[in-house]
């Protein structure tokens, strides 16, 4: 497992929790779930939905929201980042609704499971989300989104300069366009919350530190072995997103992104005067490589989180240098869109992995007798790291009943070029993008 750079943030500003211990013995068991992300935890919960009395494990190399579940910016979206169909009655439009349909189960399940489990109201409140415009470019952008949501038929606002600064405190931006299906999550109280409620209500078991390290195939299912422990299983679900290539899969067809993000430390009470604005909000940017923007309140203080730049890196690892200078230009946005705050300091800059197809699908579905992948979750990773996790879950379980009726299997995730040419083009493009999205950056 590729080490990460920098703290857990959403995690770090919670209380000390005291993780599960490493599997120690063996065990036996119906389904083995591997990872306990968004895709491996909503897997684990289906299939103790679907079948009341199945022996489910939960295997995690790492601790429960400590990986990209704990690392990413909390936004768990219902409608895609982009909607491009200039034809509104045609297959790209389906697959438009298709996969907001499935973000919006998605986003319901999440939600009952947070009742079901007494979270925290922090852990997800379904507040909406802004697209926020600091350029004509942007707004033009946010301009043709509402067009398409409108022949869509989905609700929208469009806000001007002034209320955007009534809601930041910021005289940054020029508009934003408010959709209100957007669940905003802590993601690591989310996550915690739904690691510890599988486990206390639904009766599963989940092991932490326990990386799977092989996986074998045996006339009763697998055997499956960990540092310190190993099961014998019927189902395994792999749901550890990019890192299945590590388990043989899907070899050169995903692309490994690294994004960065860093947060604030709390503010204080008069810092919090003369920011002014709402206490809660988010903003992804309206060019898709601009800065993603977030006010918090809640456990941990308040604080402002900042989230852009991207590298594509088979390696999935940063180095300080690379670290260094994102945590630089981090502060330098923090400080563009809130020179009020310029003594604010970032107290937490990390790094986490994505994972990408070329042609924007899944990696799921059925890889052998008994073996299920729940990967590959493209953008809007909590939402469809959720879908995918849902419907492993029924097609390993065999269930009719689904909670997905929308989906249709994909084709298998698009060969990459060779490298270094993938390399070298994909970093360029980004790089471009990000240097194109101007003052949005
Ligand atoms: C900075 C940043 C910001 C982001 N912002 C957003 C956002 O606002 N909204 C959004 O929707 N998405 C966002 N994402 C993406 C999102 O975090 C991911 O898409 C999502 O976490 C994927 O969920 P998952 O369950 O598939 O995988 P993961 O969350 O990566 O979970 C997989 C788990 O598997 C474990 N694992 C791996 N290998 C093994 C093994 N061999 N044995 C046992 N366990 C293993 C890992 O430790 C990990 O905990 C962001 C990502 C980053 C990095």
């Amino acid at each position: 497992m590729p080490p990460e750079a920098g703290p857990a943030a959403w995690n770090s500003i919670l209380p000390a929790r005291i993780p599960n211990p490493a599997l120690s013995e063996h065990l036996d068991a119906d389904y083995l779930v591997i990872g306990a992300g968004f895709a491996g935890l909503a897997a684990a919960r289906r299939l103790t939905q679907l079948q009341l009395d199945a022996r489910v494990v939960v295997l995690e190399g790492r601790e429960v929201a400590t990986g990209p579940a704990g690392r990413n910016s909390g936004f768990m979206i219902d409608l895609p980042h982009e909607l491009t169909s200039d034809d509104y009655a045609g297959e790209s439009a389906e697959n438009d609704r298709r996969q907001t349909a499935m973000n919006r189960a998605a986003i319901e399940f999440a939600k009952t499971t947070a009742v079901d489990f007494a979270m925290p109201k922090e852990a997800l409140i379904v507040s909406g989300k802004i697209n926020a415009a600091a350029t004509a470019k942007g707004l033009k952008h946010n301009a043709d989104y509402a067009e398409h949501l409108s022949r869509l038929g989905e609700a929208f606002k469009l806000l001007g300069a002034s209320e955007m600064q009534a809601l930041t405190g910021s005289e940054y931006y020029q508009g934003g366009l408010w959709t209100p299906g957007t669940a905003m999550l802590q993601p690591a109280l989310y996550i915690r919350g739904l690691a510890d409620g599988l486990q206390q209500q639904d009766g599963i078991k989940l092991y932490e530190q326990s990386p799977v390290i092989s996986l074998d195939k045996n006339t009763s299912g697998w055997f499956v072995k960990t540092p310190t422990g190993s099961l014998q299983v019927g189902k395994v679900i792999i749901a550890v997103n990019g890192l299945i290539e590590h388990f043989g899969f899907y070899s050169r067809r995903l692309m490994h992104l690294v994004l960065y993000a860093s947060m604030t430390r709390a503010l204080t009470a008069a810092e919090i005067e003369k920011l002014g604005g709402e206490t809660r909000w988010g903003f992804t940017p309206a060019d898709p490589l601009g800065t993603t923007v977030r006010r918090i309140s809640g456990t941990g203080g308040d604080r402002i989180i900042i989230r852009n730049c991207a590298t594509y890196d088979p390696s999935m690892t940063s180095s300080n240098g690379r670290m260094r200078s994102i945590a630089q230009t981090h502060s330098d946005s923090f400080k563009a869109r809130f020179p009020m705050l310029g003594d604010v300091e970032m107290e937490h800059c990390w790094d986490g992995r994505l994972c990408l197809s070329l042609n924007n699908v899944f990696a799921l579905g059925k890889l052998d007798e008994g073996l299920y992948s729940a990967c590959c979750q493209n953008g809007l990773g909590t939402a469809k790291g959720t879908v995918s996790g849902i419907i492993a879950a029924e097609q390993a379980a065999g269930s009719t009943e689904t909670l997905m009726p929308e989906y249709q299997p994909e084709a298998l995730p698009k060969k990459l070029p060779p490298e270094p040419l993938m390399w070298l083009g994909a970093n360029s493009v980004m790089k471009w993008k990000e240097f194109r999205a101007g003052k949005e950056f």
